[in-house]
């Protein structure tokens, strides 16, 4: 598994730093975000180090595609199927992107006003 040595969420997918992990299978992992920006935050990320969305190629379709359905889950599972919740992905500076390692933004459990800031 290709991972960086100094990256926050290759540390929290090899354990080295704690996190409250909600799901994990062979590729992807998903835990509570540290700052939740609503009742339920939590990030998906793929396993594998990508800095960034702009990284992604024809070859990562299919992990991307996996991301996105872990999310669909966590939100299901967490009760917001029928309310509604929110999958945001930061992509570079102007999108606010902290930490270069993808993830999937997973919120849910209040009303979302748009367009997002
Ligand atoms: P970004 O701004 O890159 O789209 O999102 C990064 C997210 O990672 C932020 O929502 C931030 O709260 C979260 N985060 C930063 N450091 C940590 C950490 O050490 N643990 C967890 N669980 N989340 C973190
Ligand atoms: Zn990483």
């Amino acid at each position: 598994m290709s991972t960086s040595d100094d990256c926050l969420f290759c540390k929290i997918a090899r354990g080295d730093i704690k996190a409250a992990i909600t799901y994990r299978d062979d590729r992807t992992i998903a835990f509570k975000d540290i700052g939740p920006k609503a009742p339920l935050h939590e990030l998906v990320i793929p396993a594998r180090h990508i800095a960034s969305l702009a990284e992604a190629t024809p070859a990562d379709a299919e992990l991307f595609g996996h991301l996105m359905v872990v999310a669909a889950q966590r939100a299901k599972e967490s009760g917001l199927a029928e309310n509604g919740f929110r999958v945001v992905m930061n992509a570079g500076d102007d999108a606010g992107q902290s930490v270069h390692h993808v993830h999937l933004h997973v919120l849910g459990g209040r009303a979302m006003v748009w367009p997002p800031g």
